[in-house]
């Protein structure tokens, strides 16, 4: 359903053995292999689960990709209705940006910061700061229009 990652960046699981790999936040983009067993390991392809603010700002500043957030929740229709299309994203971008959900209620400091009144919300920052905002959710190509991807 979702990566999770922590300060250091992206975990991704190897389809061959199983092994958890950590994919470093400045050099989430580029193609590794497996520790344990050596296979390619797939980029980054599902959303990004991001748990706590120290988190989401170390993805901030180390990221050598551009990010695109949902700020949802899970009580919340349309970002349910959505997720499926965000995964598509995630899948349709790999590798060339970092696809990330924020629940807004539990780590409510991001949503607070970001001042998120309304979800769903996306947002895309590079290079550590927000650059595009948009409200509402959206198709998958809708979604990818919005990011410039
Ligand atoms: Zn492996």
């Amino acid at each position: 359903m979702g990566l999770t990652a922590d300060a250091r960046g992206v975990q991704v699981p190897c389809g061959q053995c199983g092994q958890t790999n950590r994919l470093r936040y400045g050099a989430v983009e580029r193609e590794t292999r497996c520790g344990k067993c050596q296979a390619p390991l797939p980029a980054a392809n599902a959303p990004v689960v991001v748990t706590s603010a120290e988190i989401f700002d170390a993805m901030l500043a180390g990221a050598s990709l551009p990010i695109v957030v949902d700020f949802w929740a899970p009580w919340c229709g349309p970002c349910r209705a959505m997720a499926p299309e965000f995964e598509k994203v995630a899948r349709n971008t790999a590798g060339r940006w970092l696809v990330v959900k924020v629940d807004t209620d539990a780590v409510a400091e991001l949503g607070q910061r970001y001042r998120i009144m309304s979800i769903p919300t996306l947002a895309v920052f590079r290079g550590g700061r927000e650059v595009a905002r948009r409200s509402g959710a959206m198709p998958a190509s809708d979604i990818e229009a919005f990011m410039g991807a």
